[in-house]
């Protein structure tokens, strides 16, 4: 939850904090939220509002003003993130729009800010344009989240043509995927389509297509996702919603994934006050300089050059 020490103004919303070290990284966050809350649904606004606490002013600037975005990864030395963005008409109440709002507020620095949109496949009208709209406004990561767009992840096995329409553009023109695994607490959201044994499917029959597969499905499938790791060399695993101090207990044999691993918070969700803290957590873990660099910055930047 938030630290209760944050002061209320939304330009200020961070003291200066003393960095446990000053990794020599420049670092990829590859799963941060900048989202159009005026498109939230009630309900779903209601949990981000009870999450945010004292945050929800800042938040709300944030969502609107790249250049607050930009002061912040300042203070917390992070050279890119990625915003993940992604329709979800149904749980969370965002259209195609927020696939266009990414791209906009992406332009106040197209270097650091990397937009990422996607594609409802059941409401989508033409998935193939749909998905050729998102590489025309410069979108760097098309997001599945299988929870909040209810479907598996591997629904086109079962007739869903738009699925894989979907996987079939993204394989071809290079456009990376990110699919949500693991549970979700948005009412509405389906958690049963978290398990990423259905990436299983998709990594077979898009051999080609890079996968990041997003939280390691945590906190209920980590066996299933390390197995998917370790089988596919196209899967790469995103730690954002995974709490820093805790991911060796997930993910006990996490160096033999060091070439796969991406560096993710998925800040400024709750729980996650910035992205540094998460950094701080993960170097105390002491993995050693070879993982840390190929976490935080060689990695990110081979999926996202
Ligand atoms: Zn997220």
């Amino acid at each position: 939850m938030p630290d209760s020490s944050m002061p209320d103004s939304p330009d200020s919303p961070h003291s200066p904090q003393s960095a446990v070290r000053n990794p020599p990284f420049a670092i990829t966050d590859v799963h941060i939220h900048i989202q159009p809350f005026d498109q939230l649904k009630p309900a779903a606004l209601e949990v981000m509002r009870k999450g945010a606490g004292d945050r929800l002013e800042f938040l709300l600037a944030l969502m609107s003003d790249p250049k607050l975005l930009l002061t912040v990864m300042d203070e917390d030395g992070i050279d890119r993130v990625g915003m993940v963005n992604y329709p979800s008409p149904d749980v969370m109440g965002f259209s195609e729009a927020t696939n266009d709002f990414a791209a906009r507020y992406a332009e106040a620095d197209p270097r650091r800010l990397l937009p990422y949109g996607g594609v409802d496949p059941h409401t989508t009208v033409n998935a193939t344009r749909s998905v050729e709209h998102l590489l025309e406004i410069g979108t760097r990561v098309l997001k599945i989240h299988p929870c909040h767009m209810r479907v598996a992840a591997n629904a086109y096995t079962e007739g869903l043509t738009a699925l894989s329409d979907i996987y079939k553009l993204c394989e071809a023109r290079g456009l990376p995927v990110m699919i949500h695994t693991g549970t979700s607490i948005f009412p509405g959201a389906r958690s049963k389509y978290g398990n990423p044994m259905e990436i299983d499917d998709v990594a077979i029959d898009f051999p080609d297509l890079r996968i990041i597969m997003a939280h390691g499905g945590r906190p209920l499938y980590m066996n299933e996702a390390f197995f998917i790791l370790r089988r596919h060399a196209n899967v790469w695993l995103d730690l954002s919603g995974i709490p820093p101090k805790r991911l060796l207990e997930y993910f006990p044999r996490l160096s033999e994934l060091s070439r796969k691993v991406l560096w993710g918070t998925d800040w400024p969700s709750p729980g996650v006050d910035r992205m540094r803290t998460n950094v701080n957590q993960f170097l105390a873990l002491d993995l050693g300089e070879k993982l840390e660099r190929a976490v935080l910055e060689t990695n990110p930047r081979a999926i996202l050059p």
